[in-house]
């Protein structure tokens, strides 16, 4: 199939976008490159650099392309950003996501997969999480995307469409030639390792005094090969619908950097910090419907194999993609 990807030099686009071109598909990645990398493009993949808030832009591009499927992953995805200038993340989540799904409609793109999060729910009542669990967003971030979702439903009531809305829990690993780097780095696994390669003192930790078995907070960490392997399953015609993508097991924070000094042999100096504003004490999915209804099933569910790869990548890389 031929897929318009937006996002591709982000770090879960560029995976999906190799994995797409691995399998035999056409890729035409839409990008601006303003927190994504170049070097993480695929050049298998034509590249058209633009905006989504640029309405004429992603018109021109989708117009050009004329795709089967549109996959959308171009967005702000920072918690902590989004409290302190939510519009930021309203313009380009909310707003740029409708000129795309208008470029969409234009050409008649049936199939429309969507980038969503497990930051929709907000803190849920209990874990795991199925699909049910209410959406109550916690910060500007996770409305953005539940704003989309809902769009993008009444575009399927309205026009038709089929889109799918692939809830992500925690995106981590890497391939070969992808990974992890963002600036500034936020995310735990990313910081654990370049504490590990020295780039920093110590990993802070934010807050010990949660209501789970260590104290810290506990999240369900995703390989993101398989994440993009869960992209492609949803091409299949007459899939539709939500779908958490997760391993349905829980690690905390302190676990998480335990099992990181194993697969590294290093150290990894931890510095306690306060609680970080919005964090939920846990996430956890409830995958079955996207075994169930997509046949997907993760391929590297193991932490120790995760931090394998990031790792390597990490070793490989430095300082990112500018190493
Ligand atoms: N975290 C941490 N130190 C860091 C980065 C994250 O203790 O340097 C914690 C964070 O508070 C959360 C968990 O690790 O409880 C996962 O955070 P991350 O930003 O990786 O993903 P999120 O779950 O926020 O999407």
């Amino acid at each position: 199939m031929k897929i318009f990807l937006t996002g591709g030099a982000g770090y879960i686009g560029s995976v999906t976008s190799e994995l797409l071109l691995d399998s035999g598909h056409e890729v035409v990645v839409f990008d601006n490159l303003e927190r994504g990398h170049a070097e993480a493009l695929d050049p298998r993949a034509r590249f058209v650099r633009g905006d989504l808030r640029e309405r004429g832009q992603i018109l021109d591009a989708l117009a050009a392309a004329r795709p089967d499927a549109v996959m959308h992953f171009a967005a702000y995805a920072l918690v902590g950003e989004s409290m302190q200038d939510p519009q930021l993340y309203f313009r380009n989540n909310v707003a740029g996501g409708v000129n795309l799904l208008d470029a969409a409609l234009k050409q008649k793109v049936r199939k429309f997969i969507f980038s969503s999060t497990c930051a929709t729910y907000g803190v849920p009542d209990r874990v795991p999480m199925t699909e049910e669990t209410p959406q109550r967003p916690a910060n500007p971030y996770g409305e953005s995307k539940l704003m989309f979702e809902k769009i993008l439903l009444w575009a399927e009531r309205l026009h038709g469409i089929e889109p799918v809305f692939l809830r992500y829990f925690n995106a981590c690993g890497a391939t070969e030639k992808l990974g992890e780097d963002h600036e500034p780095e936020t995310h735990l696994i990313p910081n654990v390792l370049r504490a590990a390669l020295g780039r920093q003192e110590a990993v802070q930790v934010f807050g010990d005094d949660y209501d789970t078995p260590d104290g810290t907070c506990v999240r369900d960490y995703i390989h993101i090969v398989d994440l993009a392997q869960a992209h492609m399953l949803a091409l299949r015609e007459g899939v539709s619908g939500a779908f958490n993508l997760g391993n349905g097991e829980g690690f905390s924070v302190r676990q998480v950097i335990e099992a990181a000094r194993e697969v590294t042999g290093r150290p990894i100096p931890v510095r306690m910090a306060p609680r970080r504003p919005g964090d939920p004490p846990r996430l956890v999915a409830a995958a079955r419907k996207a075994a169930a209804a997509l046949g997907w099933k993760p391929k590297h569910p193991d932490l120790r194999t995760i931090l394998r790869h990031a790792w390597a990548w990490h070793q490989a890389h430095p300082s990112g993609y500018a190493s």
